[in-house]
């Protein structure tokens, strides 16, 4: 770890270097850091870099091609490419599920189509906050890890999405706190797979979600500090038990909250 901290400030004293944190692996959060003046794209996606030359992006769980890095200064283009190293995810069978927790029934779709416009909604948020590139907590103390990212779910024996979050299993009422400073871009206590949700903006397209929350402590468009309690944990939405399941996005693409934690 020292070492990668005296590599990372050797790089980044030299101008138009670029130097990242992170693995490049499936399901991880990455780090960059360039010349401020620098345009850059991944995958030719164009992408914000902060006054001080800091960026975001993240792979995909299924991310199978290398990564195209592009970095642009006045005259010079410099394009890196980077092999995405493939995981393996866990296989998780739950069985015995009541069938309509497997699969809703018709009359909840448009509430779960409201639902997933509101967070894709949120998600989409590209602000100037630079809170991303600072290290993150765990939102509770006291835990039992009870789920991880990628896990390929067979619910009563089907195959379904895989799991993109970690489940934190803790009792009902335990407080939760934010991973890192952000502000609140969504709040709802009552969606439908999700319960009590809420979404904090860090920065670039980073966001952290919580789900399945008893209290809600804040409102939105509010500025939390990382630390600040900003409910309980609860067993709220489709839940098969008190528990907080926490998400790490880029834009649309879901990250492995563990890949921030580290
Ligand atoms: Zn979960």
């Amino acid at each position: 770890m020292m070492k990668l901290t005296i590599f990372f400030l050797l790089i980044f004293n030299f101008s138009h270097a670029v130097e990242f944190i992170g693995d490049f692996k499936q399901g991880s959060f990455i780090l960059g850091k360039t010349d401020p003046k620098s345009v850059v794209f991944i995958d030719n996606r164009k992408i914000r870099v902060s006054n001080e030359g800091f960026f975001a992006f993240g792979l995909d769980r299924d991310r199978k091609n290398n990564v195209l890095i592009k970095i642009k200064n006045k005259n010079e283009t410099k394009v890196i490419e980077k092999k995405v190293f493939k995981r393996k995810y866990k296989i998780q069978r739950i069985d015995g599920l009541p069938p309509k927790q497997v699969t809703p029934p018709p009359e909840v779709f448009d509430r779960i189509k409201r639902d997933n416009k509101l967070i894709g909604k949120a998600r989409a948020i590209d602000s100037k906050l630079v809170f991303f590139k600072d290290k993150f907590i765990y939102p509770i103390d006291k835990y039992i890890i009870t789920g991880v990212y990628g896990s390929q779910r067979i619910l009563n024996g089907k195959p379904r999405r895989p799991h993109y979050g970690i489940d934190f299993h803790a009792p009902e009422g335990t407080p939760v706190r934010a991973m890192m400073d952000g502000e609140v871009t969504l709040v709802e206590k009552d969606m439908y797979f999700t319960g009590g949700t809420l979404i904090f903006d860090h920065g670039h397209g980073i966001s952290t979600l919580f789900m399945h929350m008893k209290d809600i402590n804040v409102k939105l468009g509010q500025k939390v500090k990382k630390g600040e309690i900003v409910g309980t944990l609860g067993q709220s939405g489709r839940a098969t038990g008190p528990h907080l399941d926490i998400r790490l996005n880029w834009f649309e693409v879901k990250l492995d909250p563990q890949t921030i934690l580290k």
